[in-house]
């Protein structure tokens, strides 16, 4: 995980209500990825912390505990549906739960969770592009993060 660029400036306001001079962060993510002169996918991921208040902190932090137990909870369930699924007619085995296991946890990271995370609204922006830039779900805050950072 590489840090976004450090020189980027925050608007004194809240990302999430525009509540002034906030005292919490919240941490915005993404990846870009790029073919290398090999012709390789290169995935980059980056984060920036991006202030938040207080109360906004505490919602965005329960919002993303629900996105976590819904990811949990689809795991284990996806993992016994396809554990049952491909141990049949046989009695479920290691090897089933394993193979279960592992698609299960790909299902679960690349779509459920995502999901989950932009339903429950634990996400206050995003990171993508090449080169990578920031944009926020708050469209006053965009526009005033863009103002004081013309290139972030
Ligand atoms: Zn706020």
């Amino acid at each position: 995980m590489s840090r976004y660029s450090p020189q980027l400036r925050f608007p004194n306001v809240c990302a999430k209500c525009l509540a002034l001079s906030p005292a919490k962060s919240w941490r915005v993510s993404g990846a870009t990825s790029g073919l290398t002169i090999l012709l390789r996918v290169r995935t980059t991921n980056y984060s920036l912390d991006v202030p938040v208040c207080e109360e906004c902190q505490a919602a965005l932090r329960r919002a993303y505990n629900i996105s976590l137990i819904v990811g949990i909870g689809f795991f284990i369930l996806f993992t016994w549906m396809g554990s049952s699924m491909l141990a049949s007619p046989y009695p479920v085995d290691e090897i089933s739960i394993g193979i279960a296991a592992i698609v299960s946890y790909f299902l679960v990271s690349l779509i459920i969770y995502p999901v989950a995370v932009n339903v429950t609204g634990a996400k206050i922006g995003k990171i993508s592009g090449t080169p990578p830039k920031v944009s926020f779900n708050n469209q006053e805050y965009d526009t005033l993060y863009k103002a004081i950072n013309p290139f972030g």
